[in-house]
């Protein structure tokens, strides 16, 4: 953006989907049921109901704060957030504001973008209840239950993104903690993942580091998508350049605006005089309770290894390129089920080059996740070591694991229907070689003449095995035996 700074703040909601029950009640954290059939009276508002707070998500959001490097609290407390709307029966979410304290204060994150690192920091990071979904018809509204009440966390940075795809690579990177932490499944697709997005333009020569220089900031609800997170941001960029350059910018309230899939751009909303008041205050029906040192300590110990250092270990521990590494830790499944392949001592480096060049490629052509397939780690094992031990070429092992794909069989299986062995023995192979020779005494003379006539012996032999004699060997064997005539 010529003669411009670009300032962008996220709020992420990711929803805990790693507890067994919602956050404040004991139904089910799950997504599955019919509409309005996993609730419970705490998640209707019904009368005398009282919550009770669920160890677990607590112990996550802990978990994403000591991540993000945030501050925690001595003590947990919750408050309510009052308004009236369905998506909240109860009139009021349980929530936690900046004060006393959330899970997770001030800490920072440092992600990778095009290749460099960038640190945004957190501003806090909370847990709370999620709401009811909704979807709006033209002549009326559905409301399903069952969300009310997961748990929800929201991340809070500072405006230090500077672009819409910086804005996105941040994202993705939050996705994969949550996953690697085993947080929550972070699938957007599955509403897992909102967000809103504060953006605001400054000239480009003045101080971004001091807020008297930050333009007024737009915040645009309830994006659910990092798609449209992208879209909304340029959206807003463009929107905002646009009423600089008509003098218009300062004339511009605080406001929040609505991303429109439908058009492609944001709509307004409210502006800031017409904000909410929430009423905040501390939940008189959840005890503060005290954080012990030991429990968290507890908690950091089980921070798994997240994909960073998976990466960096791929690299300089089993000798991966960057590249490679990148592509398999993206996605946790993917790196799950290349660390089973090494659990069952595959080699790393085969392991993952059947990962990134063939597993990867069916995975996107068919649109599919690792899941899916009817493969395990334990049959690619099988298979690479059905290569090892010669009893396969690696150009059959390809059709092989095409075959075991498509028809869902073992390997073993598909190897002993399509009748491929490879032909590793040296008595079969050499008889075979002597034949060939012997019918085309010309075709060694201008082997010798430096004519090239020695793939065409390797191609008889291969045409009289039905391709399974083990190449390499053949070609030895063809060697010797001119070298012998
Ligand atoms: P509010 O008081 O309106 O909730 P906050 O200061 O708490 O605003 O910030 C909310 C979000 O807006 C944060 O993500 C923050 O980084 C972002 N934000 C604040 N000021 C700006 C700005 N000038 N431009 C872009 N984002 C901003
Ligand atoms: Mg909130």
């Amino acid at each position: 953006m010529d003669g411009y700074k670009v300032l962008i703040g996220l709020e992420m909601h990711c929803e805990i989907s790693e507890t067994n029950s919602k956050v404040f009640s004991s139904a089910e954290n799950s997504y599955k049921e019919v509409p309005n059939s996993n609730i419970r009276p705490l998640d209707m508002g019904f009368p005398g109901t009282l919550p009770r707070v669920n160890k677990k998500a607590v112990e996550m959001a802990l978990k994403a704060s000591m991540i993000l490097n945030c501050k925690q609290p001595e003590y947990m407390y919750f408050e309510r957030k009052n308004y009236y709307y369905p998506d909240m029966p109860k009139n009021y979410q349980i929530t936690q504001e900046t004060k006393p304290i959330p899970v997770g204060i001030y800490g920072s994150l440092t992600f990778d973008y095009k290749d460099e690192p960038r640190t945004v920091r957190i501003n806090n990071i909370h847990l709370e209840e999620d709401a009811a979904s909704q979807d709006h018809y033209a002549n009326f509204s559905t409301i399903d239950y069952n969300r009310a009440g997961v748990p929800l966390l929201e991340l809070v940075t500072e405006p230090d993104l500077r672009s819409a795809d910086e804005a996105v690579a941040f994202l993705e990177t939050m996705r994969s903690i949550y996953q690697y932490a085993g947080i929550s499944e972070a699938d957007s697709r599955k509403g897992q993942i909102r967000c809103d997005v504060n953006v605001s333009i400054m000239d480009e020569n003045l101080d971004d580091t001091d807020p008297k220089n930050w333009g007024t900031k737009v915040e645009i609800k309830n994006v659910n998508s990092f798609g449209g997170v992208r879209d909304a941001i340029n959206y807003e960029i463009e929107r905002q350049v646009e009423l600089k350059e008509t003098g218009k910018y300062d004339e511009m309230e605080q406001q929040t605006r609505r991303w429109d899939e439908d058009t492609f751009t944001t709509k307004f909303m409210r502006s800031k005089v017409d904000a909410i008041d929430y009423r905040y205050f501390v939940e008189p029906n959840i005890p503060k309770y005290k954080i012990s040192k030991e429990w968290l300590e507890k908690i950091r110990e089980s921070i798994p290894e997240l994909a960073n250092e998976r990466k960096e270990k791929y690299m300089n521990e089993f000798g991966l390129s960057e590249y490679d590494s990148k592509v398999i830790v993206k996605d946790k499944s993917i790196s799950d089920f290349y660390e089973d392949t090494l659990k069952l001592g595959a080699d790393p480096k085969s392991s993952a080059n059947w990962l990134t060049s063939v597993i990867l490629g069916y995975l996107n052509k068919n649109e599919i996740e690792i899941k899916d397939l009817f493969l395990t780690p334990k049959m690619l094992v099988d298979l690479m070591d059905m290569v090892k031990e010669g009893k396969i070429s690696s150009k059959q092992s390809k059709e092989v694991l095409n075959k075991v794909l498509e028809d869902k069989k073992e390997p073993k299986e598909i190897v002993k229907k399509l009748g491929v062995t490879q032909i590793s023995d040296d008595k079969t192979i050499r008889d075979i070689v002597v034949k060939v020779l012997d019918e085309h005494p010309d075709l060694i003379e201008d082997h010798r003449k430096g004519k090239n006539t020695f793939d065409f012996f390797v191609g008889q032999v291969m045409k009289a095995t039905r391709g399974q004699a083990n190449p390499s060997l053949t070609a030895d064997i063809i060697r010797e035996e001119i070298d012998k005539r």
